[in-house]
């Protein structure tokens, strides 16, 4: 006899709860704090992004092109070895490749990689998207150990 008006009673209660300000914030923190990126760290075991970075930059680029935010996947996700992530001004590589038996040509391979793609915006080329334009390639060529270090990257057999 009690039970449905204590239980509608409750529901009220639970309402005007949720409701509240200072429950609908930390429901939105909540969701902000998920829907973040994550961004790690360019530290990783063997091999440190952002020195690699600096290295490159010095050598290929008169060290003129701006340090994105450099950092190693969280997952050992193979699909794409690395990839330059213009909304976040980040270089993602792969966390497989840090590891002692990558040669440091490697990393700097796929670094310098992404280094072009921050280089070379995506471009409209007649309605069609070029990732990897002609200058795109030619600068990739100047790479000096390129031929080995696709050699050794054909084995992950994902993409850059
Ligand atoms: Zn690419």
């Amino acid at each position: 006899m009690y039970r449905k008006p204590v239980a509608r009673d409750a529901a009220t209660h639970y309402r005007r709860y949720v409701s509240s300000s200072g429950v609908m914030r930390k429901a939105h923190l909540v969701r902000q704090i998920r829907g973040r990126k994550r961004i790690g760290s360019a530290e990783g075991q063997h091999w440190n992004l952002e020195s690699v970075f600096d290295g490159l930059n010095s050598q290929f680029f008169h060290g003129l092109l701006g340090r994105p935010q450099m950092t190693w996947s969280r997952g050992h996700a193979r699909n794409h070895l690395g990839h330059y992530d213009p909304a976040h001004n980040a270089i993602v590589v792969s966390r497989v490749f840090d590891h002692q038996r990558v040669p440091r040509q490697v990393v700097e391979y796929i670094v310098y990689h992404e280094m072009l793609h921050l280089k070379h915006p995506v471009r409209l080329h007649g309605g069609r998207r070029s990732v990897h334009s002609a200058e795109f390639r030619a600068e990739e060529r100047l790479f000096p150990h390129l031929a080995e270090a696709k050699a050794f990257l054909k084995h992950f057999g994902g993409i850059l």
